[in-house]
């Protein structure tokens, strides 16, 4: 019998937790789920998965809505870019955002929280390499936007988000993701934060990200299968 993919990235993450002798529980599974129906989703739901990420806003509230009513546990992260004219929606339908980039970007999010819901829980993306294509916030620029995000009402800040150029190779792969943790380290202390967050990990390198204190891997084709049109 072979093992479900879920069950395989379970198995990849219990053995990168084992190798950093960490506790596998203090890693959180994110399916992203972008580009696949609500009926994939209900189907890895009902495997036990309860985290789930999208990065289209439209995309995702038609699916949120779908499914709510069937599965009201499911945690719903915004992982893509967002612009300004799109932040209620997130919002109003999301329990995560980890890709806060600009100030004015959280702001919104912060006045158009609904106050009846919990603070919206953000992570502030940081764009590792310097990359003109990606988006993120410089890291000499993210302390400064971490203190002015953890001052938003409406939100809640946990920690960084990160997404490396792509490394062939463990030891390659590792660097990009202790910058990230450094990164964390210092701007926890020199603001008094607790960030107790690094959103860090996908399916090509969850292993090295683990290694170096990942507390959440986003992975899409290792459990849904390859998308049908490539995602920027
Ligand atoms: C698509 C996406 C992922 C998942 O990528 P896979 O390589 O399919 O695991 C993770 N994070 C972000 C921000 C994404 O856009």
């Amino acid at each position: 019998m072979s093992l479900d993919p879920l069950a395989a990235v379970h198995q990849r993450i219990a053995q990168a937790a084992q190798q950093a002798r960490r506790d596998p529980r203090s890693i959180c599974l994110l399916a992203v789920s972008k580009t696949f129906p609500a009926s994939e989703v209900a189907r890895v739901a009902a495997l036990g998965q309860t985290a789930f990420g999208e990065n289209y806003v439209q995309e995702a509230v038609d699916k949120i809505t779908a499914l709510r009513p069937d599965w009201p546990g499911l945690q719903w992260h915004f992982i893509g870019p967002l612009q300004s004219n799109k932040t209620r929606e997130v919002a109003v339908h999301f329990d995560w955002m980890h890709s806060i980039d600009r100030l004015k970007i959280a702001q919104r999010l912060s006045a158009q929280r609904p106050a009846e819901l919990p603070p919206l829980q953000v992570c502030i993306e940081v764009n590792v390499d310097g990359e003109a294509s990606k988006s993120g916030v410089p890291p000499e620029q993210a302390g400064a936007m971490a203190a002015a995000v953890a001052a938003l009402p409406g939100l809640r800040l946990r920690g960084l988000m990160g997404i490396p150029a792509p490394r062939q190779g463990l030891a390659a792969q590792r660097q990009p993701f202790a910058q990230l943790r450094a990164l964390r380290d210092t701007i926890a202390a020199e603001h008094g934060l607790e960030l107790d967050t690094l959103s860090m990990g996908m399916s090509a390198d969850l292993e090295a990200a683990i290694l170096e204190g990942a507390t959440m891997v986003r992975v899409g084709s290792a459990i849904f299968g390859p998308r049908a049109k490539p995602q920027a």
